[in-house]
């Protein structure tokens, strides 16, 4: 019958038993890098090496693991932690208890073979021992862990949408990586054949080692069948295949940078009729060269002439609708904003609700060409000669 030994993990990965949870990690990328099968292409002695290094570094890196290993000698997913430590307490406090074990194997437990409980069994002990391997019995007799349906995750990607698709709506498409399900399959991992179980040879059981005890339990892969399902070729058991793939969706008019569209059924798959995870994209909108958008506001700089900006002016300006008219009022002042109401972009959350566009007034200075042009300034400045630096010096 196939034994799962004790494997000495520490031996595996050349390090004292104290070592602290850096030092494995060191041992193990020296060895992983010795070993690793891209290092050594069809070394199987290296391959297998590289699996016991890896098994030992899964269990030893794992803080939790790691303390079930220390406790019984050897590491299982179906032992609780709780359990491991309570009969290390027991290992420790107690020296050895007759304790009938029906369906163990004893043979590697000193003077094992037939022992009936001690007149004055201890109960409690009976207990807590029974507890420790109630939790590899429930994990043996088969809930199926392994074979039952399973979700597939959520994915999340930032797409990023042209300025006025985002403005006025439309289609937009992303490429994504996901997990479809697999085509020969259908999810289920296994083409539907059986094959002998490789964790038991096919016999139905395993002997594990706890302790200084060695007994026989039902083999939690195949649950004691000596059977398990084939692997399908296609995705290797996997139940999905890596695709990639153009996913379109649609855009409201209005969208705004950040929010967050949820497509379902467009994550990775699940296995084994397990449901679609959702892909959610985070929308970015795009820049444009005159408009810049803030929410449902569009910002932008609006040049003007100095008689503009001191005497009024009406002026053509640029709005996301075409060209319109703002009054520049007398005495603007460079850098003044201006708002222009509804003028932005049409609420994608309040129907019928539309941003302001907002003007920066940009007031440009003249370079004056020819003399008479010079004298009409001066002339300006001699009717107009208010100091606009009075008012700084008073703050001084
Ligand atoms: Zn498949
Ligand atoms: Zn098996």
């Amino acid at each position: 019958m196939p034994t799962t030994t004790n494997k000495d993990y520490y031996a595996t990965l050349d390090v004292k038993k104290t070592a602290t949870a850096e030092e494995i990690r060191k041992a193990f990328r020296k060895l992983a890098r010795r070993y690793h099968p891209d290092v050594n292409p069809g070394d199987k002695r290296a391959e297998e090496k590289f699996k016991e290094i890896s098994e030992a570094n899964d269990v030893l890196s794992d803080e939790k693991k790691r303390k079930v290993y220390d406790q019984l000698g050897f590491y299982s997913d179906q032992v609780d932690p709780a359990q491991a430590e309570a009969y290390a307490r027991q290992q420790q406090a107690g020296g050895r208890h007759t304790v009938d074990f029906d369906g163990f194997d004893f043979s590697g437990f000193g003077g094992a073979g037939g022992h009936q409980p001690a007149g004055g069994g201890n109960p409690s002990t009976w207990g807590s021992f029974k507890d420790i391997f109630s939790g590899i019995f429930t994990g043996a007799n088969g809930e199926q862990q392994a074979g039952g349906p399973q979700s597939g995750t959520d994915l999340e990607y930032q797409a990023t949408v042209d300025f006025w698709t985002a403005i006025r709506g439309g289609q937009a498409r992303i490429q994504v990586n996901r997990m479809d399900g697999c085509p020969t399959c259908h999810g289920r991992a296994s083409t539907g054949g059986s094959m002998r179980c490789p964790e038991c040879d096919g016999s139905g059981q395993v002997t594990q080692m706890g302790g200084r005890m060695k007994f026989t339990i039902p083999c939690p892969r195949c649950h004691g069948t000596g059977k398990t399902a084939d692997r399908c070729p296609t995705c290797h058991g996997e139940g999905a295949v890596h695709s990639t793939e153009v996913v379109e969706f649609r855009i409201k008019a209005g969208t705004r940078d950040g929010q967050r569209i949820r497509l379902q059924g467009k994550g990775n798959a699940g296995v084994n009729g397990g449901a679609t995870g959702d892909l959610y994209l985070i929308v970015r909108t795009g820049s444009h060269l005159v408009f810049q958008r803030e929410g449902d506001d569009i910002h932008l700089s609006v040049p003007v002439t100095v008689a503009e900006a001191s005497l009024g002016a009406k002026v053509d300006v640029p709005t996301i609708d075409g060209r319109a008219q703002l009054k520049i009022p007398p005495g603007t002042q460079n850098g003044q904003k201006l708002r222009m109401r509804e003028r932005g972009v049409e609420s994608a959350t309040h129907p019928g609700q539309r941003g302001d566009q907002i003007v920066t007034v940009e007031v440009v200075v003249p370079h004056l060409q020819d003399e008479r042009s010079r004298e009409i300034m001066r002339e300006l400045a001699k009717l107009n000669n208010q100091d606009p630096r009075v008012r700084l010096f008073d703050k001084v």
